[in-house]
């Protein structure tokens, strides 16, 4: 699946078309194969209402590469008509994204996400997951090399309390990420330089959303579950992907996202982002498992207008292309997806756009580079850090670091 031609049919998707009828719910033989939860996959009554919101069906216009395309080609597997070799089934369930903007819309309440964990747990056994996907599951599998990568590239540290410290009464830790660990270490110390009160506990793993999206949602649960006794009280998290992944596992009381957690511990932001003496234009793009997976969108924009002049991004909502693995495994698709994002920046002209996830970052940080655009990229916990700097007395004001776009912006 990794060498599949690119899908994108931009001219296709200039012209919008009435999606194709449903060909139906596949009657199944007797009980099905379990490969999925019936229930679940009962639930969708093929009205279409999805296929609008769906980036791929956009690309296409072809009913197989839409959410309810999507699902009878599921109910096809279940049945036994289709086979996992099938070159569609094979070719649509690595062309989704996975960004869920499926679910808000589907009047039935089709859990999507969980539907396409299910089918790819059966279509990406053994080799028939991708190869850049087998690689970066055995890498972040590894808790030493996470380690290894976060001490190399400075990410956030615990510091010893100070003797006589109050202890706190409910312990508060920051989950590191594996991407940003090695990626943007300057996002878990901008998060430090927030809120110094958040634990960074030591010995973190990865918990386990690579695995989760790319065919190995056993691995991806115990890996949450384990993460979850690592890390004390709430988990706070600056990844909107491992956000909704872990508060599947943990429980949403337990997992918060920054923006959630900043707000619910009445945060208020200080200081004030400039450009040229005037205040900053910043935009936000969603992350897609925040927004569709937990209904997170308005915190991060509270918390960017609090700092600067708050400007809505037409489609910020929509997927960018990151796609935790997906920009690796389909990187044609993926820019095909961020190509109107890009554009529609190149529009505003803001001076900063904000992700709330790491992959979004890099995806942003790429297109932008890419196009020459002024227009830069940044973390929540990256802008908040740089207004706060620049209240008096708060030390030398710094830009946000260009990161780096080298390796796996999962999570
Ligand atoms: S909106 Fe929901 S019920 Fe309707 S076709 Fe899409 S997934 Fe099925
Ligand atoms: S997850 Fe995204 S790409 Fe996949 S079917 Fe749903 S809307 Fe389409």
């Amino acid at each position: 699946m990794t060498d599949s031609a690119p899908r994108s049919d931009p001219a296709s998707s200039s012209e919008p078309s009435e999606p194709a009828p449903s060909p139906g719910p596949v009657t199944g033989r007797g009980e099905g194969l379990g490969v999925f939860d019936k229930a679940l996959l009962d639930r969708c009554i093929s009205c279409g209402f999805c296929l609008p919101a769906c980036p791929t069906y956009a690309l296409t216009r072809q009913e197989p590469s839409s959410p309810r395309g999507r699902i009878t080609l599921m109910r096809a597997l279940e049945s036994g008509d289709l086979t996992p070799d099938d070159p569609t089934l094979a070719e649509e369930s690595s062309f989704c994204l996975g960004c869920r903007a499926c679910e808000p819309v589907c009047p039935a309440g089709v859990e999507y996400g969980q539907l396409l964990e299910q089918w790819r747990d059966h279509q990406w056994q053994g080799r028939g997951r991708p190869l850049i996907a087998r690689l970066l599951m055995a890498a972040v599998s590894r808790p030493w090399l996470l380690r290894l990568q976060g001490l190399v590239r400075r990410h956030a540290r615990e510091r010893r309390p100070a003797s006589g410290e109050r202890k706190r009464e409910r312990p508060v830790s920051l989950m590191l990420g594996c991407a940003e660990r090695g990626l943007y270490p300057s996002v878990s110390r901008a998060v430090r330089e927030l809120r110094p009160e958040v634990a960074v506990p030591a010995g973190q793993g990865c918990c386990g959303a690579l695995h989760a999206h790319n065919g190995d949602s056993a691995a991806g649960a115990g890996m949450a579950r384990a993460l979850g006794e690592r890390l004390p009280g709430t988990v706070v998290t600056t990844s909107g992907g491992c956000a909704a992944h872990l508060a599947h596992h943990l429980g949403r009381d337990r997992v918060r996202e920054l923006s959630e957690y900043l707000e619910a511990t009445g945060h208020r932001p200080s200081g004030r982002v400039t450009v040229g003496g005037r205040r900053a234009r910043v935009a936000l793009q969603d992350s897609c498992h925040l927004r569709n997976g937990l209904g997170v969108t308005r915190p991060p924009r509270e918390l960017v207008a609090a700092v600067a002049e708050y400007v809505e991004l037409p489609g910020a909502g929509d997927c960018c292309g990151a796609a935790g693995t997906y920009a690796m495994l389909r990187p044609e698709d993926s820019r095909a997806v961020l190509a109107p994002k890009l554009e529609a920046l190149r529009k505003l002209d803001v001076d900063y756009v904000v992700a709330v996830n790491p992959g979004c970052l890099r995806q942003l940080r790429q297109g932008l580079r890419r196009t020459r655009s002024r227009t830069k990229a940044v973390h929540l916990a990256e802008l908040l850090a740089m207004a706060a700097r620049s209240e008096p007395g708060a030390g030398p004001g710094t830009e946000p670091g260009p990161g780096t776009d080298a390796g796996p912006a999962a999570g």
